[in-house]
């Protein structure tokens, strides 16, 4: 008993020894002084604002996105970041023009629908079909054999809602491949309940995709109210017929940017912590809370950093391009930067929306865990609990990142429980966002960046 005590007792003073070591006073003192700064800063929201209401919505390709990429470059300049520069992505372009829904029969009346993303068009006087509701993804897929001839396939599945979005994975199955399985089964259109949290009438649109080989048809997601409305009529017995009507256009490969500032790093220039969001957002709202936010946040904190002392390392704000096509600025970011991944020491990207971060993760080596822990101190004053899984995902631009490397990589958990009420909707718009919210999220990634830019050692996942 005597002896696990002082082990204990000389584990515990060997890590505050560790952490102490890994960060100078006058260092604590500065991260201190950028905390409260950011909280007091309306940086953030004035990006937000500015991005929101003089583009608005940023969908890759549209001259709005050139607008983006165009904002971008100037607000990095204009915060004085030491290197600002873009970065090509292509991608498939895709538009939407028009999209309406009817219920035929048995009973006349319309149905908010938009079509998914990469969708093709109906014909011009749309398409009708009956209706086929499956509750799952796999109850299309065991369906029989064109059983689904001149129908429209419908997947009546539910999200459920969670503070960290547990429900979206299970529920956006059915977004990136119900229109090839109901093609397959011989449909002539797919409908899915929106991948939606709430009860207001906006469908969600989202990615999606066809297969080669596979019949391209029309793919749509209607509002939770008007699911609702469909599985009533149908579970009542009524043969029930819809018209859709999606235009659309494949433009083949568009071009678009990342963008990239860059505070540099005044002892290790090359090594970098990596933090950003995604430029772009669908066409239907503002892009406010997907990704606007993340764009905002994180370009704020790099700023608020820079105006207190210069760091060790450099910490780069990148702002993918077409995320949500495909990840295809993230891919392309990863791709050209393939050969020198090793020298990013942390990467945490903000993309789900502006509430409150409750919780900090890593995923680092374990000799790189002091350092966490000195980075978890510094952010439990915002109310943020150190989560010591370390098993850290982050963001999805970070998917090609981990798929290339054990990445030394972050998570910032921000609360979700509302995030897919507005996901992807024309609801998503500044007012959704809480001023407060975003100056805590502002905070936590500058404390957070500008401490994995200063550690003495360097942050390892290897
Ligand atoms: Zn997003």
């Amino acid at each position: 008993m005597k002896k696990r005590l002082i082990t204990l007792c000389s584990t515990f003073i060997f890590c505050v020894g560790v952490q102490a070591q890994e960060f100078t006073p006058k260092q604590l003192e500065q991260v201190k002084q950028v905390r409260e700064n950011a909280l007091n800063s309306d940086l953030s929201w004035q990006l937000l604002e500015s991005i929101t209401t003089e583009v608005g919505p940023r969908l890759p390709g549209t001259e709005n996105d050139k607008k983006a990429v165009a904002w971008a470059v100037e607000q990095f300049e204009a915060l004085g970041f030491d290197k600002v520069w873009t970065e090509p992505a292509t991608f498939p372009h895709w538009r939407r023009y028009h999209e309406s829904a009817r219920i035929i029969t048995p009973s006349e009346q319309p149905i908010h629908l938009t079509a998914l993303g990469n969708s093709v068009s109906t014909p011009e006087q749309g398409i009708t079909g009956e209706v086929v509701l499956f509750e799952t993804l796999d109850e299309l897929i065991a369906a029989p054999q064109d059983s689904l001839k001149n129908k429209i396939a419908f997947i009546n599945y539910r999200m459920n809602r969670h503070v960290d979005g547990n429900g979206y994975g299970p529920a956006v199955r059915a977004r990136n491949n119900g229109a090839v399985e109901a093609a397959k089964k011989g449909a002539i259109a797919y409908m899915m309940r929106s991948v939606s949290t709430t009860e207001h009438r906006f469908a969600h649109t989202g990615g999606s995709h066809y297969q080669p080989g596979v019949n391209k048809v029309p793919a749509t997601a209607i509002s939770n109210p008007d699911a609702d409305q469909l599985e009533r009529l149908i579970s009542s017995g009524h043969s029930v017929s819809v018209n859709i009507n999606v235009q659309s256009e494949d433009l083949g490969e568009g071009t678009s940017y990342n963008v990239i500032g860059e505070v540099t790093g005044s002892e290790f220039p090359n090594q970098y912590v990596l933090i950003g969001g995604h430029l772009d957002s669908w066409d239907l709202g503002t892009g406010a809370l997907d990704d606007g936010a993340g764009v905002a946040l994180t370009m704020a904190a790099a700023k608020h950093i820079k105006a207190v002392a210069q760091p060790k390392r450099s910490i780069r704000v990148v702002l993918f391009a077409a995320e949500e096509l495909g990840l295809w600025g993230a891919k392309a970011y990863f791709e050209r930067h393939a050969k020198s991944l090793g020298n990013i020491v942390a990467a945490a990207e903000s993309d789900f929306g502006a509430g409150l971060i409750y919780g900090f993760e890593s995923n680092v080596t374990a000799n790189a865990l002091p350092i966490v822990r000195a980075i978890a101190k510094q952010l439990a004053p915002l109310n943020i609990e150190y989560i010591r899984a370390n098993a850290a995902h982050g963001g999805p631009d970070l998917i090609p990142l981990r798929e290339r490397l054990n990445a030394p990589i972050f998570a910032l958990h921000q609360d979700g429980t509302d995030y897919f009420d507005y996901h992807h909707t024309a609801n998503d718009t500044l007012d959704k966002v809480d001023p407060i919210k975003l100056k805590q999220n502002t905070a936590a990634y500058a404390v957070f960046a500008m401490m994995a830019a200063n550690s003495k050692n360097k942050i390892t996942n290897k």
